[in-house]
């Protein structure tokens, strides 16, 4: 059976889904698909910029987003025990003049609940296949749980991430190129209260190491690690490559990271590496 939309979404991550709330609010026929069963329970992207606050405000979903974020402020740059910089961030002409730190897990829940609250929803476990397209629009074939249908769609939009079916398909090429360095990235909780308004940039010989502050007690550690140090990176590795960035200094981001370590937190509460960045 063919159905028929003006807008055929592929893929629910944070472009997708946001492409939905605002075909919702134009009261378009749409449809939005998602190969994977629910939403991906990944922290991933965090900082979430003054003007994409601004486009959140005109889209009318400002209000959870600002409810849900840590705001930063200010960005101090940090190394060798001296505070080389604290740079403010406080843009004149917008206003959100702060960083809000969302993790990419909220920003998709939040986003399908407004989608909701529209009336709409993520069509899960439902994959693009192919697509082939006339004069007058696209015809995609779907594939659910192993089942095949067809949709006609005056617009597919292919929100399918780096690996995107749907540009395969169109045959374009990727533009750009992979980061050259590989890079460790920790959330880590601890039990007391720290300053939350601050990013840290820790400059290095061996490579920069950056702490966002994901609220007062959790934050992000990212520091690019040698090539061939493997894909997970231990504990041990995380402590080695603090111990040689990040700043000496009682004010410094190793007096945090110190107090974060010495967290008597239950046992596995920091995780290391690429692949564990579940939130809990
Ligand atoms: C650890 C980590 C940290 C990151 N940190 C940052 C950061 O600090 N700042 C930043 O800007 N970015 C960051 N990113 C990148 C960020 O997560 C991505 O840029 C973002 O997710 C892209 O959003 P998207 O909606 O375009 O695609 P995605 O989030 O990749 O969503 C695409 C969706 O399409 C679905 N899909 C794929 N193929 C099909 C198909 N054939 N049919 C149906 N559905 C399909 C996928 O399952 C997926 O859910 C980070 C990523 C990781 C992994």
């Amino acid at each position: 059976m063919t159905s028929s939309v003006d807008v055929l979404i592929i893929g629910a991550g944070p472009v997708g889904l946001f492409l939905a709330n605002e075909c919702a609010r134009r009261s378009l026929r749409w449809r939005i698909v998602e190969q994977r069963p629910r939403q991906s329970e990944h922290s991933k992207a965090l900082a979430v910029m003054p003007r994409t606050l601004e486009i959140f405000d005109m889209a009318g979903i400002v209000a959870p987003f600002l409810e849900a974020a840590n705001r930063v402020t200010s960005v101090a740059v940090v190394t060798h025990g001296h505070r080389l910089a604290q740079i403010p961030f406080a843009p004149p002409d917008t206003p959100y003049p702060f960083v809000a730190m969302v993790p990419q897990d909220v920003t998709e829940a939040l986003l399908v609940q407004a989608l909701r609250s529209r009336g709409g929803a993520v069509e899960y476990e439902t994959s693009f296949v192919s697509a082939s397209q006339d004069d007058a629009g696209v015809d995609v074939v779907l594939d659910h749980r192993g089942t095949q249908s067809t949709v006609r769609a005056a617009f597919v939009v292919g929100c399918d991430g780096a690996h995107s079916a749907v540009r395969h398909e169109l045959g374009l090429p990727f533009e750009g190129a992979p980061y050259d360095a590989t890079f460790m990235l920790a959330d880590i909780d601890t039990n007391d209260a720290l300053r939350g308004d601050e990013l840290q940039l820790c400059p290095h010989e061996d490579g920069p190491l950056a702490i966002f502050p994901m609220s007062s007690r959790r934050r992000r550690i990212v520091a690019t690690v040698r090539k061939g140090d493997g894909d997970a990176p231990t504990l041990e590795h995380v402590r080695s490559v603090l111990a040689q960035r990040a700043p000496q200094g009682p004010r410094g981001a190793v007096a945090e990271l110190e107090q974060l370590f010495s967290d008597p937190a239950p046992a596995g509460s920091a995780h290391a590496g690429r692949a564990d960045l579940r939130r809990r």
